[in-house]
């Protein structure tokens, strides 16, 4: 198998079949390859039209969630199953044109390990989607000291080498945008403007883009800790200022001392503020190892369709 193609579909019905359609029109150049479609726990007609499409080709395959188990899930879910020598992974609404694909497999066959998109941002996308997004990988390549290019999304293609490489590490998976270049491969870029959905909405609601920010940030720096304590540490100066100040006030002007109840207040204030926020840092960093530990499955799937036996 050249390469596969791998898709997460949460409520796209309708939609997706247009999606692979237009994919298969743009790979009419090529013989062999295959099409996995995730199914990430839809509750509209998405799992019908996934098992439509693998009974009318049988180059389309499609999985199916038990329940949502997200994005990033869903991608691993289908680098799992692909067998294809290159990988490539793209969202199934249309946002990332089938016509880039061909472009993607020749930088492919020219060399590159990895080949990922930079997405130009439409105008109609929404203000705060563009600022947060660009906000987000600024912080990241400075916390994580990995560069993530602004405008990256799940839109790449994965030689063999680095597919293997992110089965051995299955952490990896919760945030390929940073696993990715963290890894060093030799990396394509390709710019395109990003195509509007012509069905539904967006499925990325800001309470999944927040988890998924800070997954991210979590799994790759442990710079947060070090600026919680670098905090602790300013507090401290902070008090022990406000302690002489305190001080000299009461022995060199006694008469004068205020009753210093609003110092008490802010300091009490900002040291409890001080203390909660490393605490809920600390939290986070224990709450990924605690998953880690655990080690439940990233996905739970329900159904395959379309695949050939043997896998
Ligand atoms: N998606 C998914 N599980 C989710 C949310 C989204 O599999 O919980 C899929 C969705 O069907 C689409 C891709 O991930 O193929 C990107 O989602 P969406 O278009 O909603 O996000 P946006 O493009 O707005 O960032
Ligand atoms: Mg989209």
């Amino acid at each position: 198998m050249a390469f596969s193609v791998v898709m997460p579909v949460f409520n796209e019905g309708g939609l997706i079949a247009q999606t692979v359609g237009a994919l298969v029109q743009a790979l009419s150049g090529e013989r062999d390859y295959e099409i996995v479609l995730v199914d990430d726990g839809s509750r509209d007609s998405t799992w019908a039209d996934i098992s439509a499409l693998c009974a009318e080709d049988p180059r389309v395959r499609g999985l199916r969630f038990t329940r949502n188990f997200g994005h990033q899930a869903a991608l691993h879910a289908g680098m799992q199953a692909a067998v294809g020598r290159a990988v490539i992974t793209m969202d199934a609404d249309g946002e990332h044109p089938p016509e880039l694909v061909p472009v993607l497999l020749e930088k492919w066959r020219s060399g590159a390990k990895v080949v990922q998109t930079l997405r130009q941002a439409p105008r109609q996308l929404s203000w705060l989607k563009r600022r947060t997004s660009g906000a987000f990988y600024a912080v990241f390549s400075w916390l994580a000291e990995t560069r993530i290019q602004a405008g990256s999304a799940d839109f790449r293609l994965l030689d063999r080498e680095v597919v293997t490489l992110l089965a051995q590490h299955p952490n990896a998976a919760a945030f390929l945008r940073g696993f990715v270049p963290w890894t060093g491969f030799e990396t394509a870029y390709i710019s395109f403007e990003q195509g509007i959905r012509t069905m539904g909405r967006s499925k990325f609601t800001p309470g999944k883009m927040m988890a998924l920010a800070r997954k991210g940030i979590i799994g790759f720096s442990v710079k947060p800790l070090r600026l919680s304590s670098l905090l602790g540490a300013l507090t401290c100066l902070i008090a022990l200022a406000t302690l002489v100040h305190t001080l000299v006030i009461r022995l060199a002007f006694p008469a004068q001392a205020e009753p210093g109840w609003a110092t008490i207040a802010s300091l009490l204030a900002l040291l409890g503020g001080a203390q909660l926020l490393t605490m809920g840092i600390l939290g986070e960093y224990i709450a990924v190892m605690f998953e880690t530990l655990r080690n439940q499955p990233p996905f739970i799937v329900a159904e395959r369709r379309g695949f050939p036996t043997e896998r």
